[in-house]
Parts: C-alpha cells; structure tokens; sequence
C-alpha cells in the first residue's frame, strides 16, 4: 500500500460509508430493496424504482460486463498520474443490474471490448479506502 497516495479520495457519508466498509473488507455491497429486489449504486435513501424506504446491504458477485470506457493518455493533474497513464475509465454494469464507474486495470487498454466480462479488484489505497477497480473476468 502506497502510504503516500495523492489523488482524490472518496469521503464516506453516513449513506456510503457501509459500501466502503465492505470494500475494505473486499466485498462488494449494494443496496438492495426489500420491496421490489431493485439492487441500486450509488447508495440512496429510497429504492430509485419504488421509493420503498426499506433497503438492505447485499453482496454482490463482483461480476459485470464493460458498458462503456475511455482511455486517459494525458494526466491530469500531471504530477499524481503521470506515472498512471495510459489508464482506463470505465462503466461497468454489474450483474445485479447496477451501472458503476471504475478504472479497468490488469489488461491493456486496447483489448478492452463493448459487453466484455469482468470481475472486481480491490485495491487498497489508503488505511480508510479501499478502491473496487474491475480487470478482465478469468
Ligand atoms: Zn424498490
């Protein structure tokens, strides 16, 4: 674990601190609604489909499928990424039926094609944070 980590960081709320618990615990959790089994990302008070109040943590399989993605060549900010490039920003909807943002790491970026399979990463980045980054499904 890099100690020393510059880029941004999430800061837990009291809605998402339960998902970055369990990333620290690598596992991946959504919410998930005890009404209509929606399963929703980002975490929110009420189901987004039924506005059902009643929603629990659930762990998800980790699985999903590249929506869409882009390739970053130019670090912005330069200092802290510049050892990054060429890396990959992607959404990925999660077999659940969640879409999530994420980075697409373990392959080149050139290899990565619309609908592939991929499973989540965890990466530890802070003592507090732990990244749940996506790779290439084995
Ligand atoms: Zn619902």
């Amino acid at each position: 674990m890099d100690n020393e980590y510059l880029k941004p960081l999430p800061a837990p709320d009291h809605l998402t601190a339960p998902f970055w618990d369990g990333c620290k615990a690598n596992k991946l959790l959504l919410q998930r609604c005890k009404q209509c089994s929606t399963s929703q990302f980002p975490p929110g008070p009420l189901c987004t489909k039924c506005r059902s109040a009643e929603l629990e943590w659930s762990e998800a399989s980790g699985k999903a499928k590249v929506y869409s993605w882009i390739v970053v060549r130019h670090p912005i900010p330069a200092d802290v990424y510049k050892d990054e490039v060429p890396y990959v920003v992607a959404l990925v909807d999660l077999d659940e039926g969640p879409r999530m943002s994420t980075n697409i790491v373990d392959c080149v970026p050139e290899s990565i094609k619309d609908g592939m399979p991929v499973e989540v990463a965890f990466k530890q980045v802070s003592d507090a944070i732990t990244l749940p980054l996506f790779r290439p499904a084995k």
